[in-house]
């Protein structure tokens, strides 16, 4: 049996991130703390995004209050897998805390080191993003689009694909805000300048429109908002999916199984943020992208959206950080 403990934390944005999914001012999620008799400890994250299909932030919360209760604070392995399919979030960051408790130093693969893709502000804000100049060669860059009238997003576009240096590579994410004549509108574009990817053109209701579209044309597709958990990832997989998939671990449902999947098909992946801390972090990119590898840069470029400094924390750390224990939370 285990100990465990967990804080809500709030970060704010530096300014509104905007997405065909609406504008985010906060991130809410929660940091977990489990220990075992010995006074050995580990830290887990849940990191909801509602609008991608995990729960909401009050739902896990409400979850970790229940389950907090009902225990005594108290859990092991068969009641962190019997967390019900509907919250994910909540899976990955007790079953990813469990996990680190319980593997060695020695046991872990060898950090690797990853090139990264920075997040630019949606919009025409991107044109004076500092991201456009200050970015290594090779870098790659992502903007959303879907966001503003088409005939704009390509002006911005054409603007954008000006300034950047001949070795960056950008990639492109509409979060499923296209239509199908959008979609291949922007497709079209897209082959002419070799941008790396459009991610999510269409809703993901609308597999069969995105498979025929990844077969017309060069630019690759990335299904982010389709493959959101396990079980969708391993269904578009079936159903003949073989372009990019965007993996978002921390909503994505039990750790061991995605990493399993992963491991035993051939994917072409992107691993990415969902403006997690530094605690959900280090894990998928200790525990599961050596294990899964990706030529492809990852998606956790995303620090500069916030101002509170908790990237250069250590767990311990940020968890001292993250005040609001139980007992002083309002009723929710
Ligand atoms: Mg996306």
């Amino acid at each position: 049996m285990l100990k465990f403990e967990f804080r809500p934390y709030t970060r704010r944005f530096r300014s509104l991130l905007l997405t065909r999914h609406g504008a985010w001012s906060v991130r809410q999620g929660i940091l977990l703390r489990l220990s075992d008799s010995l006074g050995n400890q580990s830290w887990g994250e849940i990191a909801p995004i509602e609008s991608f299909g995990s729960e909401s932030f009050r739902e896990a919360l409400r979850f970790c209050a229940d389950w907090f209760q009902a225990g005594s604070g108290r859990l092991d392995a068969e009641t962190i897998e019997q967390i019900p399919a509907h919250l994910p979030a909540c899976r990955f960051g007790f079953e990813s805390a469990w996990e680190q408790l319980h593997t060695s130093e020695t046991e872990q693969p060898p950090p690797i080191s990853w090139s990264m893709s920075l997040l630019l502000p949606t919009g025409g804000a991107a044109l004076d993003s500092p991201l456009l100049f200050s970015a290594q060669p090779g870098n790659t860059l992502k903007w959303k689009i879907g966001v503003a009238p088409i005939e704009q997003e390509l002006d911005w576009f054409t603007e954008l694909i000006s300034l950047l240096s001949p070795t960056t590579k950008l990639r492109l994410d509409a979060n499923g805000g296209l239509t199908w004549q959008q979609a291949s509108r922007w497709l079209q574009v897209c082959d002419g300048y070799g941008i790396e990817f459009l991610e999510q053109p269409l809703p993901p209701q609308q597999f069969e429109a995105m498979l025929k579209l990844s077969q017309r044309y060069q630019t690759p597709i990335a299904l982010d908002e389709s493959v959101t958990s396990v079980a969708q990832l391993q269904d578009c997989y079936q159903r003949g999916w073989r372009g990019v998939f965007v993996i978002k671990a921390p909503i994505a449902g039990s750790p061991g199984q995605l990493r399993n999947f992963c491991q035993t098909h051939p994917l072409d992946l992107v691993w990415s943020s969902v403006f997690e801390t530094v605690i959900a972090r280090q894990y998928v990119t200790n525990y599961l992208m050596p294990a899964c590898p990706t030529t492809r840069a990852i998606g956790f470029g995303v620090d500069q959206w916030f101002q509170d400094g908790w990237d250069r924390l250590g767990a311990a750390e940020l968890w001292r950080s993250a005040l609001t224990p139980l007992s002083r939370l309002s009723p929710f």
